[in-house]
């Protein structure tokens, strides 16, 4: 089953010209679920490949501005697109109270948004996998959310099963669904005779806003793919302490800590390009990256690979045509997908407006 996270905005607190607000798409199968929706979320996932799809299900992670301002909306698109299926949203205590707010500039809706509020340890439990609630510590109600799925079967040995004389056809399924099965001779086979160990599915953790927290190490343990805050480079640890939010180097020694394979940071503040907090956590946690935005990692099962980082990954068609027609970059065919740089291609640190802006913003609330 496919598993990938897009990233529709990894700016923290202030969007840049090239860093859209928190939004983050976790597509499994054919789930589309949405974690936080900052200030022009739809229109990211418009630009995207992936299209402003009716959403079933959206968590926010906590009530700073910077994670919820794009649903009001968002919302009021679905309506005056006639939407009819209800819309769950998740969120940790204060959602009712929020969408009491919320609604007045919202209005009446086509459809029903069910609200529910999750506490650190509420757990959803889906079949295949569950998605749980865990605490974090940014200074206001937040959660975390852990994407695990079920462990899978081990693998079937087909030598095996032949040698044991299971004929090839329905009963090769039902060993490898756990049954045992009779054979016509009234020989039981029983599926530990012929399938491997169990594989562990995989585990996806998202933190939102927090500082390093022992909660998130925790649950982070062995993750597949933990998509981390780092707001702040090292050299302004103190403001990241001051303010509960993590730098390069804290989330990185946090990654290491808990064996993720992956490392993915986000809600970099806009003085910050991208390489320089990718150089520092790689310091620490090489399997560390630094997503832009409509970039994507696909949660690949260990054996195919695990997970990979896809630049550009959900870039609408428009937008790749326009990006190649207007920076020069043009003539890679395919593999000028890859080339808008990455996390640590310094070309990226001429962001015009992060250059700009040198300087942090005078005040912001929702830091
Ligand atoms: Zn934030
Ligand atoms: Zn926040």
């Amino acid at each position: 089953m496919d598993l990938d996270i897009v990233f529709l905005g990894t700016s923290g607190s202030v969007p840049t010209a090239r860093r859209g607000l928190a939004g983050t798409l976790v597509r499994r199968g054919g789930d589309r679920i949405l974690f936080d929706c900052g200030e022009g979320t739809q229109r990211q996932l418009l630009r995207s490949s992936v299209g402003l799809v009716e959403l079933h299900e959206i968590f926010l992670t906590h009530y700073h501005a910077d994670h919820y301002l794009g649903l009001p909306g968002m919302l009021k698109t679905f309506s005056l697109r006639g939407r009819e299926l209800p819309l769950k949203v998740y969120g940790p205590p204060g959602l009712v109270e929020l969408f009491g707010v919320l609604r007045r500039i919202f209005g009446k809706l086509s459809y029903d948004v069910d609200l529910q509020e999750l506490a650190p340890g509420n757990a959803l439990e889906r079949g295949d996998h569950r998605i749980f609630a865990f605490a974090v510590e940014h200074g206001v109600g937040a959660n975390g959310y852990c994407i695990v799925e079920n462990p899978r079967p081990g693998r079937f040995d087909l030598e095996t099963a032949r040698s044991l004389g299971v004929p090839q056809g329905p009963l090769f399924g039902k060993l490898q669904s756990g049954e045992t099965v009779e054979l016509p001779d009234g020989v039981r086979v029983s599926p530990e005779q012929v399938l491997g160990p169990p594989r562990p599915g995989r585990k996806v953790v998202l933190t939102g806003d927090t500082r390093p927290a022992l909660e998130v190490l925790e649950v982070a343990r062995e993750a597949d793919l933990l998509v981390h805050e780092a707001t702040f480079a090292a050299e302004e640890q103190a403001r990241a302490d001051e303010t509960l939010h993590s730098s390069s180097t804290g989330a990185a020694e946090l990654a290491k800590a808990a064996g993720v394979k992956m490392l993915a940071l986000t809600h970099l503040s806009n003085r910050y390009f991208g390489p320089e907090i990718a150089r520092e956590a790689r310091a620490i946690f090489p399997g560390t990256v630094v997503p832009r935005d409509f970039d994507i990692i696909d949660v690949r099962f260990p054996e195919r690979g695990g997970p990979r980082l896809v630049k550009g990954g959900a870039l609408g068609r428009r937008e790749e045509a326009d990006a190649h027609g207007s920076d020069g970059s043009t003539g890679g065919g395919e593999d000028s997908r890859g080339g808008r740089g990455d996390a640590g291609d310094p070309e990226l640190g001429r962001d015009p407006v992060g250059a700009r802006g040198g300087g942090r913003p005078a005040s912001d609330p929702a830091r």
